[in-house]
Parts: structure tokens; C-alpha cells; sequence
């Protein structure tokens, strides 16, 4: 029996593995991102990046992709960097705020196959979650994200040590 309990996957792993799951359904080529809502230990939503139900995705109309530059600071130096992202798709954080519930969230975690843009983590950050589990860093935005999440006093983690399911790999795009 011991040796059953050993093999079970912990509650992390579980859930990073649905979002992974829930990630395959993106269309996006750049970047299929999942995030589920848990409470407890209970799956109250799931969520991916994609345009709008009935509006053309990425795989139809192609990437919407803008560049933006932010002013970065290192030190004594101030330097404008250019970013490129494709804005056609809702992002996956984004999208779970929008079918889940305001009571449903509060004091909840997010698994997010990706660590969340500063957009998504700027929501996130008055949205009742209280929690976030990621795997793919995101380092662009990691510095202010983590300023964010300890000015707002909640958990951001890495999970460490994990593999995605086999068959949620992405093929590299063309
Ligand atoms: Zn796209
Ligand atoms: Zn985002």
C-alpha cells in the first residue's frame, strides 16, 4: 500500500498537469499557455490563451504581433527595450478572470503552465487569488511581477523538478 501512495501524484503535479492539459487547446504558434482556478483542492476553472469565441485565432488569421518598448532601468542606467508579443489572443490568466467568479477566487490559487506577463500579474494581483503556481519562466517581467507579489503579500513559486505530460509538448513553431 505505502508503495501506492508513493507513486500518486502530489497535488501540485496534478494540477500543473491539467494545465498543461488545458494549454493544448491553445491556436496561438508563439505560446500555448494553461491556467486553472483551485480552491482547496477543488478544479473551479480552467483557462488558455486564445482569441474570442467566434472571432478568428492565430491559426486562421495569423499572429497579431505588435512591439512596445518599456523603459528599463539597470542601476544608474536608464535603457529602452522592444518587445514583441502577439495581442490577438486573450491571455490565459485573463481568460479564467473572465469565467470564474469573483467569490470563487478569493484566497484561491492559479496553476499557470507559463509565469504571468506583468499584465496578467497586475490582474491577478486584485482579482481575490491569493496563490501562483508556474512552470516556463517568463523573465522579461520577472523582476516587477515578484515586486508585485511580495507588495501584495502573495505566494508566487516556481514548481521545481517537474515534467509536463509527454503528450502536452509543443511543436516548435515553423
Ligand atoms: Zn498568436
Ligand atoms: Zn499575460
Amino acid at each position: 500500500m505505502a508503495q501506492h501512495q508513493a507513486s500518486r501524484k502530489d497535488w501540485d503535479t496534478y494540477f500543473m498537469d491539467i494545465a498543461y492539459m488545458v494549454s493544448t487547446r491553445s491556436r496561438c504558434p508563439r505560446r500555448h499557455v494553461g491556467a486553472v482556478l483551485v480552491q482547496g483542492k477543488k478544479l473551479l476553472g480552467t483557462a488558455y490563451n486564445g482569441a474570442p469565441m467566434g472571432v478568428s485565432d492565430c491559426s486562421e488569421a495569423g499572429c497579431m504581433i505588435v512591439g512596445e518598448y518599456e523603459l528599463v532601468r539597470e542601476g544608474e542606467q536608464e535603457k529602452m527595450v522592444k518587445k514583441e508579443r502577439c495581442i490577438r489572443t486573450i491571455h490565459a490568466e485573463q481568460n479564467l478572470l473572465l469565467f470564474t467568479d469573483r467569490v470563487d477566487r478569493e484566497g484561491s490559487t492559479v496553476y499557470v503552465t507559463d509565469q504571468p506577463c506583468w499584465t496578467c500579474a497586475n490582474m491577478l494581483a486584485n482579482s481575490g487569488v491569493q496563490e501562483i503556481v508556474y512552470h516556463r519562466p517568463y523573465l522579461k517581467d520577472h523582476d516587477k511581477v515578484l515586486q508585485l507579489m511580495e507588495k501584495k503579500g502573495m505566494r508566487f513559486r516556481q514548481l521545481g523538478g517537474y515534467q509536463p505530460p509527454e503528450q502536452t509538448r509543443m511543436e516548435p513553431a515553423p
